[in-house]
């Protein structure tokens, strides 16, 4: 296959990640797409500057300017080694962005080293993920058997969105989730299994979540979600999605594919309310559908 210059570039200006090319000298002769949407600056603001004209200044872990002398890119021009570190970018607008760079040098058909290359990785958003865990396990937020929130991060959390909702209006609710039966699977199949079900429960509900919502393990075989921006409806849909996920996920033993159901109950935020008020409503609901016939979701009134 034989690919034009023009799909070269079309295929390097859309890299996810951004990718700036320097000559000898460190100047910039190239700045992709990428590159602009994780630093601010445009291509035309950045090429043929030099990458020490305080532009993109690297800064690493304790403030260091890393420009001058300690620059990976000018190392690797210099001794043609591959790079990798993790350093802050100076965004335009001020702030620094974490990320990920790998340098490489560039060469010519002989071999001569005609510049360097880097490729950057905004990772602010792993940085932010990794926090998050390292917060939960060092803070015992974490429960150990199902590896979702604990109910005392859950209380917290809860606290935030009653704040946040009280002040910006923001709407929000919670789901109470409780398995049906579950006395009895455990009677039939044994503890450990039981706690099998109650782990394949709470991936189930980790991987239909969406990014903002958070679901935790609130007691034994009970969970309690947070559904934040969304009023009556989207708390139905919502539930409804996590009702069914479960009811489809199984285990596999002795060749019989054993699964269990969920009862739910949701309740809306209301702005006067306690967070106590606000989970027994829905602890409320949730029985109303545990009364119903179980494998079903209610809605408190708003
Ligand atoms: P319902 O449909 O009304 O919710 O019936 P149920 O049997 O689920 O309700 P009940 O509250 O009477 O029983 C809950 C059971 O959950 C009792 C307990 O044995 C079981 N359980 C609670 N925590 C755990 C756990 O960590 N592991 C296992 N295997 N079982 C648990
Ligand atoms: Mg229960
Ligand atoms: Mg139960």
């Amino acid at each position: 296959m034989k690919i034009d210059e023009n799909t070269y570039r079309r295929i390097v200006d859309n890299l996810h990640e951004g990718l700036y090319f320097v000559d000898t000298d460190r100047v910039i002769t190239y700045w992709n797409k990428a590159a602009e949407r994780i630093s601010g600056f445009s291509a035309e603001e950045v090429v043929g500057k030099r990458c020490q004209d305080n532009i993109l200044t690297h800064i690493d872990a304790n403030g260091h300017q890393l420009c001058m002398g300690l620059c990976p890119l000018a190392a690797t021009i210099q001794d043609r080694e591959l790079r990798e570190a993790e350093v802050f970018l100076h965004h335009k607008d001020g702030h620094r962005v974490p990320v990920a760079v790998r340098c490489s040098p560039l060469t010519n058909g002989d071999g001569a080293v005609i510049g360097g290359v880097e490729i950057f990785t905004d990772i602010s958003h792993r940085e932010a993920n990794l926090l998050r865990i390292k917060e939960l396990e060092e803070l015992a937020f974490l429960d150990p058997l199902t590896r979702l929130a604990s109910r005392a991060y859950m209380e917290k959390e809860l606290a935030i969105r009653l704040e946040e909702s009280r002040r910006y209006g923001m709407p929000f609710g919670v789901l109470f989730v409780d398995v049906d039966h579950f006395k009895t699977f455990n009677d039939t199949w044994g503890h450990a299994t039981g706690d099998q079900v109650l782990k394949v429960v709470a991936d189930t509900i980790s991987a239909n979540g969406r990014p903002f919502d958070a679901f935790g393990r609130w007691g034994g075989e009970e969970f309690l979600g947070i559904i934040r921006h969304t009023g009556r409806e989207g708390l139905a849909v919502a539930g409804e999605r996590h009702r069914r996920a479960i009811a489809g996920a199984y285990i596999v033993r002795d060749d019989e594919k054993l699964t269990v159901t969920v009862s739910l109950g949701g309740a809306v935020f209301r702005p006067t309310e306690s967070a106590e008020n606000l989970v027994r409503r829905a602890d409320e609901a949730l029985y109303a559908s545990k009364r119903a016939g179980r494998n079903r979701l209610t809605v408190a009134p708003e």
